[in-house]
């Protein structure tokens, strides 16, 4: 996306500065568009008598929300026609225990993709377990071999997240080609790879990237030159409307729970953006809920889905 590919953002009356009113990245319906694509792929692939895509979650304890998020999985897999099963392990399981599960799953034929839910309680070595995941198998993209291969351009299978908003920015129109690209937040899990996956030499990278962080000096004044602007920094309301170029693409990653007493729950999730005035300033902008977090399961099933077919 070359600047001159920019929106030209329109003059109010009523504003002090150039603003406009963003179109909304919709995250589920590109989402609904992938896995629709994932459907049809399995399907052509068990057609051709290969076995069903299998994908194996390994719960460890029983936090709440890990447990949501494992169903969640389990149903977007079911209408992709990718089998999906759950181990759940209770918190006590050794690390020796755990790695064993891990190496049982590697060596299963019957296996495509392998995760591991995050995070593991109970006192594991989260990192020494994540390693051990065979790298053909690692559909959440997250273990250093996959990471090396990213690093390398040659990436395997790429981390969910990071790839859902590469997706969803060139689904929308928006390809980070020649454009330069501000990423905030620069974790193992969303920042760093996606930083890395948006400057690679390859179809849906090429941009111009910078990665800012919690150390990054005046940062108002980095978010502003972006074209496109990623936020995941777990922090609501981190990127304010004067932090926004005028007729830039903002794509929200966060998901943060925020008091609502409005509502019955007490809560609501936002995303890292101020969403209502950035959007009169920027050209495009993906909401919480409904943009990036669909994705993400999106491309877990797309990650499945090739490993299957690479095996
Ligand atoms: P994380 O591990 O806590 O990392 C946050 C990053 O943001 C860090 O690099 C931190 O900088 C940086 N940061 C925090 N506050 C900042 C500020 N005020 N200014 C500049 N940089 C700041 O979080 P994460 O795992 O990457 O997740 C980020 C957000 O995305 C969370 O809300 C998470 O829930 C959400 N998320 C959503 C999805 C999805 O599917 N929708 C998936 C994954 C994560 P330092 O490195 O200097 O500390």
């Amino acid at each position: 996306m070359a600047p001159a590919d920019l929106p030209e953002a329109r003059i109010h009356a009523s504003c002090d500065t150039p603003c406009m009113t963003a179109r909304i990245i919709d995250g589920a319906a590109i989402a609904a568009e992938v896995r629709a694509e994932v459907a049809v792929k399995v399907a052509a692939h068990t057609a051709a008598g290969r076995p069903q895509p299998h994908l194996t979650v390994v719960l460890v304890g029983d936090d709440p929300a890990s447990a949501t998020y494992v169903r969640a999985k389990g149903a977007a897999c079911t209408e992709a026609g990718i089998s999906s099963e759950t181990i759940a392990v209770p918190t006590g399981i050794t690390q020796t225990d755990l790695l064993a599960v891990v190496a049982r799953l590697n060596a299963d034929p019957k296996v495509s993709g392998i995760l591991v839910q995050s995070p593991i309680l109970g006192g594991i070595d989260e990192a020494a377990i994540m390693s051990a995941i065979d790298p053909r198998k690692d559909v959440d993209g997250l273990t250093p071999a996959s990471l090396g291969r990213l690093v390398q351009g040659e990436p395997l299978l790429v981390p969910c997240t990071p790839a859902g908003v590469q997706q969803m920015l060139l689904r929308s129109g928006y390809d980070p080609a020649g454009a330069r690209v501000v990423v905030v937040g620069r974790s193992m899990l969303v920042g760093r790879p996606l930083g890395i996956l948006l400057g690679l030499k390859a179809p849906g990278g090429n941009a111009t990237v910078t990665l800012a962080h919690t150390a990054t000096r005046d940062l108002a004044s980095v978010t502003r030159e972006a074209e496109i602007l990623i936020v995941a920094a777990g922090r609501p309301k981190t990127i304010t409307a004067d932090m926004v170029r005028p007729g830039a693409v903002v794509i929200d990653v966060g998901t943060n729970r925020v008091d609502a007493p409005e509502r019955k729950s007490g809560w609501r999730l936002a995303g890292d953006v101020d969403f209502g005035p950035v959007s009169e300033v920027a050209a495009a902008i993906s909401p919480v809920p409904g943009g990036v977090g669909p994705m993400t399961i999106a491309m877990l099933l797309a990650n499945t889905a090739r490993a299957a077919a690479s095996t």
